[in-house]
């Protein structure tokens, strides 16, 4: 199935030859131990078993560009030398600590989290994924407001517990069962599907305006909080018009509501021109929820808000057993220290400009292409029948994904529809790469 004459960049790492269980016993395995509830990736699933920096290598030794960063929780780079090395450290001298103990790591973690943070955001609770985190921010604003009713977006994805289950606005993603209560989903700045079938301005932003008209009639009129991605990830890259979010915020804060930004997938410098997703809508969240990149791939997450927020959980006791505990912590502080230090936000900016650059060419090229939208390394393609029409091409998607494995690129893909290729590599990504990602979609869009 290969396509050997697609070349990658070079890659000056060799990986260990493979010695373990093949890949038939280890799907076989998969089928007979664990839940049919898992899916895999592509008709003949891949099987990876080493990862370097921007490349995983399968069973073969077959290497791939993983434009799709795990699902975009690897910002630095797979198994990324300095985040192994102090994670071997940590884990060789006290691989378990939790926070009824006093622990170095944890709190210097969170000063370096806060020292990325505006205005008062400066308390953090650690917790091990998303939805933990979209779940806390939940509680703690319905605590400290007083009020129960939440207002989130549809094509949203805040997780999978039930209760964030309830905030995801997807049908595919939510299981016909109680949940969501006091959750009512306003409607999305989705401008090239725009409900009202208007266009950016003259829309005078109509969808910013029914967070209010959700708040008025679907609620007592006072809210707990509002909750959104500054782009949305899962819903297929999702991109507001710059004024979108001051407008909603000052809705949701005239209802006596907390504004909490789920940079889950958009923060830590992915959208290239701010650390935070949000800064790209000059606003200022009263909490924000972390996971997926902020360690590199480890299970961390984290919610991070105002000291006077962060007290309405004082009430009662909340634990989380291994939430900040010393070795998620050094994971996340070296991710940091990482970030910092080699310029991913800026490579994001760069190599993200030079990789939407080349993606809306070949939309000049390809009737196929529908949308190019994001920032940075957070980029989506959406695919069309007909650009007048805008029919989903969810099957050409399908066939587009599969094509891009065998010529050696993973790509994600999202989107109600499941039209949306999503592109969200490592932060780490080359130029080269870039212009890789390019020829090889502009070669399959060519080809169908
Ligand atoms: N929020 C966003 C924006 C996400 O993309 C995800 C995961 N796709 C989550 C929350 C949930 O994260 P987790 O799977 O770690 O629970």
């Amino acid at each position: 199935m290969a396509k050997p004459d697609f070349a990658l960049p070079v890659c000056q790492h060799t990986p260990a030859a493979y010695t373990g269980p093949s890949k038939s016993e280890v799907l076989a395995l998969r089928q007979q131990y664990l839940t049919p509830a898992l899916i895999t990736y592509y008709t003949e699933p891949l099987m990876l078993v080493e990862g370097h920096m921007q490349y995983v290598w399968d069973e073969t030794g077959r290497r791939y560009l993983d434009a799709f960063a795990g699902i975009v929780t690897v910002s630095v780079g797979h198994s990324h030398p300095t985040v192994v090395e102090r994670v071997r450290e940590q884990v060789g001298r006290l691989q378990h600590v939790t926070t009824i103990y006093l622990h170095p790591t944890v709190g210097q973690y969170a000063e370096r989290l806060a020292g990325k943070m505006p205005g008062d955001l400066k308390v953090t609770y650690f917790t091990n994924s998303g939805s933990e985190s979209n779940d806390l921010a939940l509680l703690t604003a319905r605590q400290y407001t007083g009020r129960f009713d939440v207002v989130a977006l549809r094509h949203a994805y805040h997780g999978g517990s039930q209760t964030t289950m309830g905030l995801t606005a997807h049908s595919t993603w939510k299981y016909p069962v109680p949940h969501g209560f006091g959750v009512h989903h306003a409607i999305p700045a989705y401008c090239y599907r725009c409900p009202y079938n208007k266009t950016y301005p003259s829309c005078d932003l109509q969808c910013a305006k029914d967070v209010g008209e959700v708040i008025k009639f679907a609620t007592s009129g006072q809210i707990a909080a509002f909750i959104a991605e500054p782009i949305m990830g899962v819903g297929g890259v999702v991109t507001p018009p710059k004024e979108y979010f001051k407008i909603v915020y000052e809705e949701v804060r005239k209802a006596g509501g907390l504004c909490i930004a789920d940079e889950v997938q958009t923060g830590f410098g992915r959208t290239g021109s701010h650390f935070w997703g949000f800064q790209n809508w000059d606003v200022v969240p009263d909490m924000v929820t972390m996971a997926k990149g902020i360690g590199n791939g480890t299970a961390l997450g984290a919610v991070t808000t105002t000291r006077e927020v962060a007290k309405a959980m004082t009430s009662r006791i909340h634990f989380n057993t291994f939430g900040g505990n010393a070795v998620q912590a050094t994971y996340g502080l070296a991710t940091l220290d990482v970030i910092d230090a080699e310029g991913i936000q800026a490579n994001a900016a760069k190599v993200g400009g030079r990789l939407k650059a080349g993606l809306s060419a070949l939309a000049e090229k390809h009737r196929l292409i529908g949308d190019v939208r994001g920032m940075g390394l957070m980029l989506g393609v959406e695919l069309v029948r007909d650009r007048m029409t805008k029919e989903p091409a969810n099957t050409e998607t399908v066939r587009v994904f599969e094509e891009a494995r065998k010529r050696g690129l993973l790509i994600g893909k999202g989107g109600f529809y499941g039209n949306v290729l999503r592109i969200k590599p490592p932060m780490c990504l080359s130029e080269a790469d870039a212009d890789f990602i390019v020829a090889v979609l502009d070669d399959i869009l060519g080809s169908l």
